[in-house]
Parts: C-alpha cells; structure tokens; sequence
C-alpha cells in the first residue's frame, strides 16, 4: 500500500514539472496549479494561481495565498538548487520542485567615497543599527493588495542605468554587500512614482540611503527608492502608480544625483529589472508645481 502511494506522488511530481513546462498550467480532478507570471531565476518572482482553500509551502516556509488564490513565491541572488513547492489541497500534497537558473554578476569598483561612509564611526553606527530594524520591520509588513498581481512593476523613472542588481562592491578597495538595487542616475529633482500601488511602510532620512521610501505592495513584496532629495508621502498613505512620492537627489552614502530601487520579497532580494516593464513610459523631468 505504502509503496503504491509513495510511487503515485512521484508520478504526480513528474506531470507537474512536465505540464508547468508545456502550458504553464496543471489540473488534476479540481485541484489546479497555474503559473501566471515569473521564472526560476535568481532575483525572480512567480506567481501561482491555485485553489484558494491550498495550503502552500516553499522549502517548509508557509505562503499566504489571496482570497482569489494567487500566491508569489521569489529566489534571492545566490539562491540554488532544489527549492520545493508543496500544495496540500484536500489532504492530498502535489509537489513541485524549481530549480532556479544561476546569473553570473559584475564586479564594480567605487572609489573616493568619504571614509565615515565606509568604515563608520561607532556612535554612527547606532544610528545605522536603527535603521537596519526600521526597514526589516517595514518590509516584514502584511497586506493584501493584489495590483503587482494584475499589472507588472513599471520603472519609477527614465534614466542612465549606472548600477546593476547583484554586482560585487569593492568602496574604497574594501569588500561589500552585493548591490541589491537598480541604480538610474538622472538631474536632481526628476519626479519619482512607486513600481506599483501599496502602501508607504517607511518614509524617513537613513544613514546610507539618504531619504529613503518603502512601500508595501502586498504578500511581503516592497520596493525601496533611496537617495531622494524630497520625499512627498507619509507613513501609512496608499499610492497609486501615478504618484509622484519623491524627487531625485543624492542623499545619503551616493555619488552624485540618482535612484536606487529595490524590490524585496520577505528577506530576500529581487532584481527590478527581471519583474519589470522594459522601461519606456516616460515622465517629465520637471520638478512639480506646488
Ligand atoms: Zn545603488
């Protein structure tokens, strides 16, 4: 008996692994598993359709599914090998196993920036301790807003692209963290508008990103936009895509004028570029009146 089971699930492991290949989309009795957008790759996002009464796991990390049942699940940038997906829907488990597709990334070097921006002094070091707990517990928000569900994330601006996901940072000849945001450098004072509608989890000056806004689109995805110059909206305020919530500037541990954006999914960090429109929309370069 065990082994007739145990040989049915392998069978069930296999068809899904075929279908989502072939149709994007599986259906055996009434349960059903669609993928409605997304890749296995690193810093990519899918997004599932499936019966919303499913209980979802991703490698034993429970997945809160929408009242329509569309759940998301992302890989981060050095995530690899076997990542389980597993529905139980009607005390029966379907597994789907992803393997995300590996990127190689580049290696930039920045040099002449001020010493207390790389190496900093103790007291400044408090302060940049409370920033860290003030974005974890922005991005660690729940809501469930489902527009990043229906429309793709749209660039916050136009501009010269100066800094790639991923890249390995050597500052002043010392390693650092990976660069986890799109750098778009553009004037001072362009306007700047969310990747998609949510709600502004944090709105405040930080030590390294300057004026820095997150904003929560939903099922723990956020975007960040760093280094503003002003900032336009408040904690707890719903934006919509056409808000302008900020302008450009180089606040912060930066260079000269530019945007930092970031797309985070719980504690991992996602490549915007991947889950975006190509950037072609594009907005006027004025400051707004007021
Ligand atoms: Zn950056």
């Amino acid at each position: 008996m065990y082994k007739i089971k145990q040989m049915k699930s392998n069978l069930l492991t296999f068809y899904f692994i075929f279908f989502l290949f072939i149709s994007n989309k599986i259906a055996l009795g009434d349960f059903f598993l669609e993928k409605i957008r997304g890749d296995s790759i690193q810093g990519g996002l899918i997004i599932y359709k499936t019966n919303p009464q499913a209980e979802i796991f991703f490698k034993n990390d429970k997945i809160n599914i929408s009242p329509n049942g569309f759940f998301v699940i992302a890989f981060h940038r050095d995530d690899k090998g076997k990542h389980e997906l597993k529905l139980i829907y009607k005390n029966k488990t379907h597994l789907v196993n992803l393997y995300p597709k590996q990127r190689k990334y580049l290696e930039e070097k920045i040099q002449n920036l001020p010493k207390n921006m790389v190496s900093p002094s103790l007291e400044i070091l408090s302060k940049i301790k409370k920033d860290i707990d003030d974005v974890k517990r922005a991005r660690m928000k729940f809501s469930k807003n489902e527009d990043f569900i229906y429309n793709k994330f749209k660039w916050p601006l136009t501009g010269r692209i100066t800094g790639v996901y991923g890249s390995k940072r050597i500052l002043n000849g010392k390693k650092r963290q990976p660069h986890y945001g799109i750098d778009i450098a553009t004037a001072s004072g362009t306007i700047v508008r969310p990747s998609a509608s949510g709600r502004v989890v944090l709105s405040k000056n930080l030590h390294f990103t300057g004026f820095t806004i997150i904003i929560d689109h939903g099922y723990f995805l956020s975007s960040t936009y760093s280094h503003l110059s002003e900032i336009f909206v408040k904690e707890g305020e719903f934006v919509n895509r056409k808000k302008i919530i900020g302008l450009v500037g180089s606040s912060g541990r930066s260079t000269g004028p530019h945007l930092d954006w970031r797309i985070n999914w719980k504690n991992k960090r996602l490549d915007p570029k991947v889950l975006s429109h190509p950037m072609y929309i594009h907005y006027p370069i004025s400051r707004p009146k007021r």
